[in-house]
């Protein structure tokens, strides 16, 4: 891209204190990086597209925020440290009134989580974000996808179904005079990646995952690879006042928190034996957190409410749409 480089050295070089393990960031052919001893490299990528995964109008802070925080979520998934960012950038025309405010929003996350931007590229086309993070994890304990077992319990972090409701504000305009609309918009873009809670499952949890497509998308994931089953109670979703408001039904509060993507929330199983200290790790965390449901043997999947079950058709709960 004309003016490549002056972009370059304007909005992403400089703008972080260099971490220890940074050898040379942005500028050079390649970055340098070392890793401490016992850990292993925990990798994401993640794109996002204008127009698919965000209105191009929409507020850069806002797609700074979602794009980092999504990738910082898998790595939150794992139990992995934030350590490193690199970013390729495609844009139509080097634009500045839409890179000032996108760089401020990017470096205070980064910031906030000790991520260093060590490189990256910029070019040339259709608008779109793509972030490669890396982070560390002790060796051998990554939480995975794989080890849940029959008996385990399931829970989540936060609240879920305000990120879907906020994708209807920001897709229908009809919809912004309903309660508690702006604020369920905001949440669609800024969530918080559970870091803290990531590291403290180390040990405790037996299987984690993110919530990206929709917790019976995503857990899903969870059952396929560690061979189980499950029960749910829909009674115990954690749902925020906000969205019971602007849906004004709870059923239907309940069956977004089932199918709402994009919650970077974690969803994670954890046995019996180490239910205790979940509760004393994770309140130094300071991370509402919420039993959900159990492990059953593979091929059960359930729903109940209060005990009853319920026949709702799950396939439906299964795309994010
Ligand atoms: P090369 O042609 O060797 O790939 P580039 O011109 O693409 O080099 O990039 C020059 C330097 O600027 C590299 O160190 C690269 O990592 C960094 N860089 C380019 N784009 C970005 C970006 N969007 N964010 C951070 N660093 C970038
Ligand atoms: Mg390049």
């Amino acid at each position: 891209m004309s003016g490549e480089f002056n972009l370059i050295d304007k909005y992403f070089v400089g703008r972080q204190n260099q971490r220890k393990d940074v050898y040379l960031a942005a500028g050079d052919d390649c970055a340098l990086v070392k890793a401490p001893a016992n850990v292993q490299i925990a990798i994401s990528t993640d794109t996002l597209v204008a127009g698919t995964h965000f209105l191009t109008d929409a507020n850069p802070a806002w797609v700074a925020h979602k794009a980092l925080a999504s990738n910082i979520s898998d790595l939150a998934a794992m139990g992995a440290t934030p350590a490193w960012v690199s970013f390729a950038l495609t844009m139509p025309e080097p634009d500045e009134a839409w890179l000032a405010p996108f760089c401020d929003a990017f470096f205070e996350l980064a910031n906030y989580f000790g991520i260093q931007l060590i490189g990256g590229d910029t070019t040339k086309g259709p608008l779109s974000l793509t972030l490669t993070v890396q982070g560390f994890v002790p060796e051998g304990k990554a939480l995975t996808r794989c080890g849940a077992k029959v008996g385990d319990w399931v829970y989540v972090t936060g609240n879920l179904g305000d990120a879907k409701a906020g994708l209807d504000v920001i897709l229908d305009d009809a919809l912004r005079t309903r309660v508690a609309a702006e604020s369920l918009e905001k949440a669609h873009y800024l969530s918080t990646p559970r870091v803290l809670v990531g590291q403290a499952l180390i040990g405790l949890a037996s299987s984690a995952i993110d919530i990206s497509d929709g917790l019976i998308s995503d857990v899903k994931h969870i059952l396929k690879r560690s061979e189980v089953g499950i029960s749910l109670d829909v009674s115990q979703l954690p749902i925020s006042s906000e969205l019971v408001q602007f849906l004004d039904d709870k059923v239907s509060a309940q069956q977004y928190a089932l199918s709402s993507g994009e919650e970077y929330e974690l969803c994670f199983t954890v046995p019996e034996h180490n239910r205790g200290s979940l509760q004393s790790a994770l309140s130094h965390v300071g991370c509402k957190f919420t039993c959900i449901g159990q492990i059953r043997p593979q091929g059960t999947f359930e729903l109940h409410d209060n005990g009853q079950k319920l026949d709702w058709e799950l396939s439906g709960f299964d795309h994010f749409n």
